[in-house]
């Protein structure tokens, strides 16, 4: 036994150094760390002064982030964004950060409810006012602007009615008036669009769907052609909060590898199921850009290529007893209001994402009860149509 008393003192508190290896970890290793210890006060200096690179607080920035931010600026052909909490996070940073009080903004009729919540009745309450109008027109849009109007914030195809919102007069009308154009890419992916090149001057992402795909972490995305506003939504992000945690970074960058591939399986998969459930008894209509009955088809092809995505929406025959029975009839289908899963889920508008909509606003947009949004996964296509064939026959 040693004698414990003459010993030198022993701590467990003290940081051991991380242990040495010749090899190297093939995977990008977590940083939890909230803080860093730097060298010297100089050494810290050099840090804020830019002189040096070093992180020093993990809200301020952190590698996970970090390398996850680049990843999804080369697929954007950014430089400098940044990743937040969420994806509203990265709407709210974007507006929070580039607008003041007295400013207007301009967004698509038909953006994420909560944006739509964010623009309508949280900004106005700080003298930030918005309006609303259809990215399909254009004449809307421009009737829309006013002097005061700072930023036009449009989604390129909308939820659940995949409308696909006219972004060469869009980028134009913004150019003209001097207007800042932020793109929520979220459902098109820079697989699909490429905002910088259709003149975006903000790209934001829910991070949370399809880029990370496994509805397992929740993160967002914004990047900025203009260095000023980058550092205007950065520094807003980071003072208030928005910033992500390392974990949920760190399991993004694991499915972000394999988004490249999901993405194609799932749009491959989309258009097939589209073309299945036109076939089928009981639906009504299909809504799917790359279907020539879409009524946006032409400036589908014009913006998307061959890239119309992987989001369904189809109505049918009947009410809430034949929604319930083809939701029921296949509990392997996840009837969940998300989107961008490896696996497809299945959505209902009318129950869910637009409940707080009157069936009139619901109906002008034409959101029925049987009105349902696919998001199409990566699993085999006959598995696919064989559960939409039975959820069918079971109405
Ligand atoms: C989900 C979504 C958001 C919000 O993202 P969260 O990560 O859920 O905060 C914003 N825009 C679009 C188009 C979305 O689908």
């Amino acid at each position: 036994m040693t004698d414990r008393k003459n010993s030198p003192p022993e701590t467990l508190v003290r940081r051991t150094p991380f242990p040495e290896s010749v090899s190297r970890a093939v995977v990008t290793p977590l940083q939890p760390s909230v803080v860093y210890a730097s060298p010297s006060p100089d050494a810290l200096d050099a840090q804020y002064e830019g002189r040096a690179k070093g992180y020093t607080y993990a809200r301020e920035g952190h590698p996970n982030a970090e390398l996850l931010a680049q990843k999804i600026d080369m697929l954007e052909g950014a430089e400098g964004g940044i990743i937040t909490g969420s994806g509203m996070a990265a709407v709210t940073a974007v507006l929070m950060g580039l607008l003041k009080s007295g400013d207007h903004i301009l967004g698509g009729d038909q953006l994420y409810g909560r944006s739509l919540r964010l623009l309508t009745q949280d900004l106005p309450r700080l003298g930030i006012t918005a309006s609303l109008a259809d990215p399909t027109d254009i004449t809307a849009m421009a009737a829309a602007i006013t002097p005061a109007t700072k930023l036009i914030l449009v989604e390129v195809v909308s939820n659940p009615t995949l409308r696909v919102a006219d972004m060469v007069a869009i980028a134009d009308l913004a150019r003209k008036h001097g207007v800042l154009l932020a793109v929520d890419n979220t459902f098109t992916t820079p697989r699909g669009f490429r905002a910088y090149d259709y003149g975006a001057d903000v790209v934001i992402h829910s991070v949370t769907k399809l880029l990370a795909g496994h509805s397992d972490v929740t993160l967002g995305y914004v990047s900025a052609k203009d260095p000023a506003h980058r550092q205007m939504i950065t520094d807003f992000a980071v003072t208030t909060g928005l910033t992500p945690s390392p974990f949920d970074c760190w399991l993004a960058e694991r499915g972000l590898y394999t988004f490249p591939l999901r993405y194609d399986r799932a749009e491959a998969n989309a258009a097939a199921l589209a073309d299945h459930l036109a076939s089928l008894p009981g639906v009504d209509r299909v809504i799917y850009p790359g279907r020539a009955d879409h009524p946006d088809h032409a400036r589908a092809h014009a913006l998307l290529g061959d890239r119309p995505g992987n989001m369904v929406s189809f109505v049918i025959i009947g009410g809430r007893p034949e929604t319930n029975r083809l939701i029921e009839a296949v509990p392997q289908l996840a009837f969940a209001p998300t989107l961008g899963d490896v696996g497809t889920t299945v959505s209902h508008p009318a129950s869910s994402s637009h409940r707080a909509l009157t069936e009139e606003a619901r109906a002008a947009i034409g959101i029925t009860e049987g009105f349902f949004r696919v998001s199409v996964g990566v699993e085999e296509i006959e598995i696919l149509k064989s559960d939409f064939s039975a959820a069918l026959a079971a109405i």
